[in-house]
């Protein structure tokens, strides 16, 4: 049996409130452990804490009380152990596709050939050959995100961590990032924590769901996909699909009533 290789242990976090308005509690008492080369989907609906519960884990947010540990080591503040996708407009728009690929890549680590390696890899990683020179505005949504998780994978961190990466794209897009994605899992092995509110691409992705409940946000349920690999996109018609589309369905549908009913 391996140890975890990330634990969130009772993590709360308070946003202070100010003159317009009181404290507001976004995560409560929050336990969540993960292993080694899972592909975790944490699933709740709007509002509910997720991108708080990811900021906090990617170090870029502090919590009020609880800890989080990588690979047993508590963690402090952000590091490049920890590789971080978010939603859109990540990319640095001066730089071409290879430069913000290897933005993070420490020049002491890695000799200047040793960069461009890793550059070429990763860029073929994403299919994005033919790119490199090319700059954030010159490329679409979705090729945009492929060089936001080169980047983040380039500096091969420990655990990737992306808050709804693909949630500005159209369908037909997101359904092929969603192959992308997990077909670089199966290939890399990465430990992946992501996040959505989107049920079909939760359990596509996943070996758990992790599903939050609204605001203060917690984990209200844990459920294991088994569904194996590789996964076609066709498997989202198949009936063990719908079966758990079913459940989860339920789950958060419960969570959006109680988000919608609460006084704003
Ligand atoms: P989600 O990603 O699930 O949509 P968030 O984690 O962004 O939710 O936000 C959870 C709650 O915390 C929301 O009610 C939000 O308004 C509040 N919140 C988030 N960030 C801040 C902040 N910096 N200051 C005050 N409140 C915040
Ligand atoms: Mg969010």
């Amino acid at each position: 049996m391996s140890n975890p290789k990330l634990e969130i242990k009772n993590v709360t976090k308070v946003f202070a409130g100010n003159k317009k308005g009181p404290n507001v509690l976004a995560l409560d008492q929050t336990n969540l452990t993960i292993m080694p080369n899972e592909f975790i989907t944490i699933l709740g609906p709007s509002g509910c804490g997720k991108s708080t519960l990811l900021r906090i884990v990617a170090g870029l947010e502090e919590q009020t009380t609880g800890d989080v540990y990588l690979d047993g080591q508590e963690l402090f503040g952000p590091s490049s152990n920890r590789g971080m996708v978010f939603q859109a407009y990540s990319l640095f728009p001066w730089l071409t596709v290879e430069e913000n690929i290897q933005f993070g890549l420490k020049t002491k680590e890695n000799s200047a050939s040793e960069r461009k390696d890793i550059v070429k890899k990763y860029i073929e990683l994403v299919r994005l050959e033919g790119f490199e020179k090319h700059y954030p505005k010159q490329l679409s949504g979705g090729m945009q995100q492929r060089v936001a998780i080169a980047r983040a994978l380039a500096n091969d961190p420990e655990i990737l961590l992306l808050d709804e990466p693909f949630g500005a794209l159209d369908n037909q897009t997101r359904t092929l990032m969603q192959e992308l994605l997990l077909e670089i899992w199966e290939k890399s092995h990465k430990t992946i924590l992501f996040i959505t509110h989107d049920v079909e691409e939760s359990i596509y992705l996943a070996n758990r769901v992790v599903v939050m409940t609204s605001r203060p946000g917690k984990i209200k349920a844990d459920i294991p996909i088994e569904l194996e690999h590789p996964r076609p996109y066709s498997i989202k018609v198949e009936p063990k699909f719908l079966a758990y589309k079913e459940q989860l369905t339920e789950l958060i549908r419960e969570e959006s009533l109680k988000a919608m009913m609460e006084v704003k």
